[in-house]
């Protein structure tokens, strides 16, 4: 409805699971992919472009691939959860070493909690999240009501409003 503040999106019992390691924390993530095989067999994985094919060739699971990281793979997995087709994610960033793609990074993050989506930074946490229950339900997810957000912000800045 128009009126609430609110909207759910359903992450579904399959999860559709982005795959992102920094250079430095590539091995982490590919050991725990690998150690996670039974669990993550069962979901769609995708990734940015080196880590999804460093993960597919390493555990061989299939883990479609967008572009590399620097080269725009975090925004287009930003732009796929806009879209509400990635709703969970595993991005070990590099905390000791600088990015050239760093806004990007940020604005992963930042597009990840405007869309409360389940996203884990360090292992412990992609650990824990593996073995929530919700991993095999589904669960509603809450996200700010954009059409409301926009009717208000138009009404706002509206001609009429502004005389
Ligand atoms: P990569 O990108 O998987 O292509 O290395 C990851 C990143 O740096 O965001």
């Amino acid at each position: 409805m128009i009126q609430d503040d609110f909207i759910f999106f359903k992450i579904d019992k399959k999860k559709h699971i982005a795959l992102i390691a920094h250079d430095g924390k590539k091995q982490e993530l590919v050991k725990w992919v690998d150690k996670n095989k039974d669990i993550l067999k069962d979901h769609f994985l995708c990734g940015t472009g080196t880590t999804a094919r460093l993960i597919s060739e390493e555990t061989g699971l299939p883990v479609k691939g967008y572009n590399s990281g620097p080269l725009g793979g975090d925004q287009q997995i930003g732009s796929r959860i806009v879209e509400g087709t990635i709703d969970f994610v595993v991005f070990l960033w590099d905390p000791l070493e600088s990015q050239p793609h760093d806004p990007d990074v940020k604005a992963l993050l930042r597009i990840a909690v405007v869309y409360d989506i389940p996203i884990a930074n360090n292992l412990a946490t992609a650990d824990f999240l593996l073995t929530s229950k919700y991993m095999n339900e589904e669960y509603n997810r809450k996200v700010e009501n954009f059409n409301k957000n926009m009717q208000t912000r138009i009404q706002k800045f509206s001609k009429s409003e502004a005389e």
